[in-house]
């Protein structure tokens, strides 16, 4: 097999793109890239907005590969199988995705679809036998992250959360900066996401499918920015709720949220999240000893960043070609990141989620036990 595989890589490796074919022990195709090592094949649920741009991304990616689609919609499959050359054994729609259990040529399922669908798809695809990559939120609230949490275990499957920026250059490098202690002691966190969501109709806004509103949306970024960006869980959480527009922002799907935690060095954070402001997309570190400054800190990039140091330069890479490289890594070699992106990760944020909004509805300060 070896010596067969050296030959191919010879003669044909940069026609075969940088994948290759082989067998594993127990007869399933294995594609490997050129440095030999596996590669995870993915098939992408939901082909909407996200779906594109991380179908795009993959096609950069080395140790990940997009084989196969999960899609209500017939005119879209038929779209991306010849974009992405997917066969048809390998295109599913939502009632019998769960067949995906017989098939040996897909390693995981990438959840894009409505916030609310995430649990009950996840929980299919690990039922299934095959690895969750869940986009966040992870579900909407933390009960349901929990059966989601439990059924990944029970099947022996992987659950890993779309948290991009768990994998950034530019954050990682902020984060060795703190651990170092390069800022001192950390003492204030500043998050600010949001901005001006359009169609009042699309899914975003409605509560059944969104499980809320901004918060759900972009303000998660600023609840797991703090986490990351302080390096501890918070111990309590107070917030505060303004709405300006109660057509458009329904009973349940908040507009404005500026929610506060504490941590237990002391430290505290103050956060915005909002469907009513652009150019909102900040963090702010501030320690003792200097501070780092991130604008634009979650988009797509190219993450600007700087510290009391000075710029950081790190090269843009396409965020969603690292993260499933690296999910790749995770999945197939056991590859431990960072910065966790795991389903307890996805599970935290969720249940500080679930605080802000009984913060909100209480007026009182909520503890946490993360
Ligand atoms: P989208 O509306 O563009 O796509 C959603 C897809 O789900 C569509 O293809 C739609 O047809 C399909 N779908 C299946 N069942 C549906 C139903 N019952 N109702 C509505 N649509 C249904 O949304 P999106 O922007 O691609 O977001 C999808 C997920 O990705 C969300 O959870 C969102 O939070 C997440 N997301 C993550 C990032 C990130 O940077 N990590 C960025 C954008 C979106």
């Amino acid at each position: 097999m070896n010596s067969r595989r050296d030959f191919l890589q010879k003669i044909t490796g940069s026609a075969l793109g940088l994948s290759l074919l082989s067998t594993s022990s127990n007869g399933n195709t294995l594609i490997e890239d050129a440095n030999q090592e596996p590669v995870l094949r993915v098939a992408i649920m939901g082909l909407g907005s996200y779906g594109t741009r991380v179908a795009e991304a993959m096609k950069d990616c080395k140790r990940a590969k997009l084989v196969g689609v999960i899609s209500g919609t017939p005119s879209k499959v038929k779209d991306w199988q010849s974009k992405y050359s997917i066969p048809a054994k390998n295109c599913y729609n939502y009632e019998n995705f769960d067949n995906i259990k017989n098939n040996p040529d897909i390693d995981a399922v990438y959840i894009i679809t409505p916030n609310a669908l995430h649990r009950e798809q996840c929980i299919r695809v690990a039922k299934a036998g095959k690895h969750v990559i869940c986009e966040k939120p992870m579900a909407i609230n933390a009960a349901e992250g929990q059966e989601m949490v439990d059924a990944c275990k029970r099947a022996n499957v992987k659950l890993l959360v779309g948290y991009r920026m768990h994998l950034e250059p530019k954050t990682l490098e902020i984060i060795r900066m703190r651990n170092e202690g390069e800022f001192g002691k950390v003492l204030f966190f500043q998050g600010l996401c949001g901005f001006r969501i359009g169609d009042p109709n699309q899914w975003r806004l409605n509560k059944q499918l969104a499980g809320g509103g901004a918060m759900m949306d972009i303000g998660i970024y600023a609840v797991n920015g703090a986490r990351y960006m302080v390096g501890e869980e918070p111990t309590y959480v107070t917030a505060q709720e303004t709405k300006t527009d109660f057509v458009k922002f329904k009973e349940g799907v908040d507009e404005t949220i500026q929610f506060q935690f504490g941590f237990p060095s002391g430290a505290v954070a103050s956060c915005l999240s909002t469907y009513s402001m652009n150019n909102l997309d900040r963090f702010f570190l501030n320690g003792e000893k200097g501070f780092a400054e991130m604008q634009p800190s979650t988009g797509y990039g190219p993450i600007k960043a700087k510290t009391n140091k000075g710029e950081l330069n790190h090269p843009h890479i396409t965020h969603q070609t690292v993260q499933m490289d690296e999910m790749a890594g995770m999945i197939l070699n056991e590859k431990k990141p960072i910065v966790p992106v795991d389903g307890e990760e996805g599970l935290k944020d969720l249940k500080i989620i679930d605080a802000i909004y009984l913060a909100i509805k209480t007026g009182k300060k909520v503890d946490l036990k993360l």
